[in-house]
């Protein structure tokens, strides 16, 4: 099987959230390549004791971005980003682009905890016959412009 990689986000107020789940779900998320924005990929290597997170930089610097850019090269295949609902944050505009971006190119993304359990005990992470549709753009030209 094919090893899955999955990056995980989560704002502030919603990083022990994050941290909690990702914690109870320890033996489902052993064989799983992990990313993570900076602070959150911290917070989860302490606390798991794993040290092969892959630790972008802290998503108000970019982190969103490089997540968005691995999800373009196909390097991801599951977004698990707890962002909040309740605080707007200084870097809104690359979240919007990371949530776009991850629906362009066919990723599942669970925004709570409860979608983010759907996800992870579906079959589609475990065997590789289950498998979401990989858009093709090959005849795509970029929009169309009329003068
Ligand atoms: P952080 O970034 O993990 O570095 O806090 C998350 C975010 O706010 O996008």
């Amino acid at each position: 099987m094919a090893v899955k990689s999955v990056a995980l986000v989560a704002h502030d107020n919603k990083k022990k959230e994050l941290v909690d789940w990702v914690a109870d779900n320890r033996t489902r998320f052993a064989p799983l390549k992990l990313y993570a924005t900076g602070t959150t990929g911290r917070l989860l290597r302490d606390n798991l004791e794993r040290n092969d997170i892959h630790c972008l930089l802290s998503g108000p610097l970019g982190g969103d971005q490089q997540i968005g850019a691995k999800i373009a090269e196909g390097e991801i295949d599951l977004l698990v980003f707890f962002w909040d609902p309740l605080e707007p944050q200084p870097h809104d505009p690359d979240i919007k682009a990371l949530l776009r971006i991850a629906a362009l190119w066919n990723i599942p993304v669970a925004c709570n905890r409860a979608t983010a359990e759907f996800i992870l005990t579906s079959a589609y992470m475990t065997d590789d016959r289950h498998q979401p549709k990989k858009p093709d753009f090959s005849d795509y030209t970029g929009r169309s412009v009329s003068a």
